[in-house]
């Protein structure tokens, strides 16, 4: 199947390390189509109606599918005049707001990447049940709000701190209200090769559910733009039909 990869950063527009001309290279390489979803929000590059603009009509000048990846819970709406230049746009959780504080994930994801020894969301979040019907709450809001279409690197929450077992790390009540929000809304759930995610337990249920799924590589530069490994091998492992697949119905010529 030829997937098109809905998660791409540019240097030009956000926080990649390669250009547009690279990422087609790479789409070429691995023989996928492309979507570019630079980060918009309040804390981006991207961060008023004129640069969505401006964004829009850049891609277009591509064969890529044009994508935003939007920083959920920051208070910045995408106007429906921008919103309809896109093919989707990526809903993601980069922080959130704990006992009135907000907690950004940078520190997660540097735990993540091996590059801090110690991380302990613990110190902030007194409550994991409480964080995790906040995360809820915060995707139906902003859902009502703008209606994103995929929801990028879904399990990318301080949680993964708690143990090496997502299926320890994240409750089954918070899995199963999450597949239930999803599939209301029609939003695609992304399964991640930057980060690993949907694990197998959410992923079986996001399945028996009939929930649709994106492929990402959120790739940020050549090496690891269009690689797909991850979701390929979930999609085989549990037998996810070529029409859950998220895609959108332009045709892009590819050169
Ligand atoms: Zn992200
Ligand atoms: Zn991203």
């Amino acid at each position: 199947m030829n997937y098109l990869d809905c998660h791409n950063h540019t240097a030009e527009w956000s926080d990649g390390r390669q250009s547009i001309e690279q990422i087609l290279e790479r789409a070429k390489e691995e023989k996928v189509r492309v979507g570019l979803s630079d980060h918009a929000g309040l804390g981006d590059y991207l961060n008023s109606n004129d640069r969505l603009l401006a964004y829009a009509d850049f891609l277009s000048q591509y064969p890529v599918a044009r994508g935003l990846e939007m920083d959920l819970g920051r208070g910045f709406t995408v106007s429906g005049e921008a919103r309809k230049k896109f093919d989707y746009m990526i809903g993601s959780v980069h922080g959130m707001e704990v006992n009135g504080v907000r907690m950004g994930f940078s520190p997660l994801i540097k735990f993540i990447k091996g590059g801090l020894p110690d991380y302990n969301p613990g110190a902030q979040i007194k409550d994991w049940d409480l964080f995790f019907q906040a995360h809820l709450d915060l995707l139906n809001k902003e859902y009502a709000e703008q209606q994103y279409s995929i929801l990028g690197h879904c399990t990318m929450l301080p949680a993964l701190a708690r143990s090496k077992n997502p299926e320890e790390a994240f409750p089954e009540w918070w899995e199963e209200k999450l597949v239930t929000t999803l599939l209301l809304y029609n939003v695609a759930m992304e399964i991640s090769n930057r980060w690993i995610t949907p694990y197998d337990r959410l992923m079986k249920k996001a399945v028996d559910a009939g929930l649709t799924f994106s492929v990402g590589s959120d790739g940020h530069e050549p090496l690891k733009t269009c690689v797909l490994d991850y979701p390929k091998e979930m999609i085989k492992k549990f037998g996810v039909k070529e029409d859950r697949i998220f895609d959108i119905p332009r045709k892009i010529e590819v050169a």
